[in-house]
């Protein structure tokens, strides 16, 4: 949609996504693995959880880099485990990149990352048929004022991961695009309560107060997801939940009408 609407404007080159530069490597299931390095993981990081996030503290307080390798690890129960790592990588490294390949791949960036060898060994007995990757990508909210693209043209409007995609890294995504969705049917209701639907100048207010009410909360959003700002500190935590969790969207409707 992006491309149709951005197509012979100055806005083409926002047509495609951005590469954020941090893969997705998933196991692709749960998967069977010797008792012994279950008891291990159990020990050392499940503890009774069934799902655990794991990253080297040490490595991401020097970083220098937003992103550093981290590991969500879910168990079924005893001996049946999965994975899903976020990595940062070129977009060449990973390109064709599956089965063993991918395994092997996985299992190098977990040893730079200094992640133990439980956790590599892991990683090493994932099925190959089942392993899988995925790039992520960003519709970046934030672009230079000069050449904001709209998100909207005429009668089509941009909504979700369309709008402001991001990677899953704060569970934002969906929640944002249903947050739009309440938007704009709010707006198009009272569209159709006016009977404005061939008023294109009523269409056009009705997109531009979506997209000013929408666009500053998704430039926060994605700020937060590519710095991970909020996990640092209480304080940064308190401030992201305050304008993300706490508004009152009932309110904000109100206000757009
Ligand atoms: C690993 C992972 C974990 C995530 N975890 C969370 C989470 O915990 N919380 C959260 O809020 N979000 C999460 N997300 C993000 C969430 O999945 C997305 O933000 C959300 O699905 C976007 O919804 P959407 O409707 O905007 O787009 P999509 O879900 O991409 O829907 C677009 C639809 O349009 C279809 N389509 C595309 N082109 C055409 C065409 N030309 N004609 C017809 N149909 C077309 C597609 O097939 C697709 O079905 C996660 C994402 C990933 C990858």
């Amino acid at each position: 949609m992006r491309q149709v609407i951005y197509k012979d404007t100055p806005y083409s080159v926002y047509s495609k996504p951005e590469y954020s530069g941090v893969v997705g490597i998933s196991s692709g299931g749960i998967y069977e693995i010797p008792e012994a390095l279950s008891q291990e993981l159990q020990d050392q990081f499940l503890q009774g959880s069934r799902v655990v996030t794991i990253l080297n503290q040490q490595i991401a307080e020097n970083s220098t880099e937003n992103e550093t390798t981290r590991m969500i690890l879910f168990s079924r129960q005893s001996g049946q485990y999965g994975y899903l790592i976020h990595t940062p990588l070129p977009l060449e490294l990973l390109a064709g990149k599956s089965g063993k390949e991918l395994i092997d791949l996985a299992v190098l960036e977990l040893k730079k990352a200094e992640f133990p060898d439980m956790i590599q060994q892991l990683v090493a007995l994932s099925s190959p048929e089942k392993i899988i990757q995925r790039p992520y990508y960003i519709h970046r909210a934030t672009v230079p004022t000069s050449n904001q693209p709209k998100w909207n043209m005429g009668r089509v409007v941009l909504a979700g991961d369309a709008a402001h995609g991001m990677p899953p890294f704060m569970a934002q995504g969906a929640n944002q695009g249903l947050e739009d969705a309440a938007v704009m049917t709010t707006l198009v209701a009272e569209i159709h309560k006016q009977n404005q639907w061939d008023d294109m100048a009523a269409i056009e207010t009705a997109f531009s107060k979506y997209e000013a009410l929408r666009r500053p909360l998704m430039e926060r959003v994605q700020y937060a997801t590519l710095t991970r700002l909020p996990l640092s500190s209480g304080q940064h935590r308190q401030e992201y939940a305050q304008q993300v969790y706490t508004r009152n969207i009932e309110e904000i409707m109100q206000t757009l009408l």
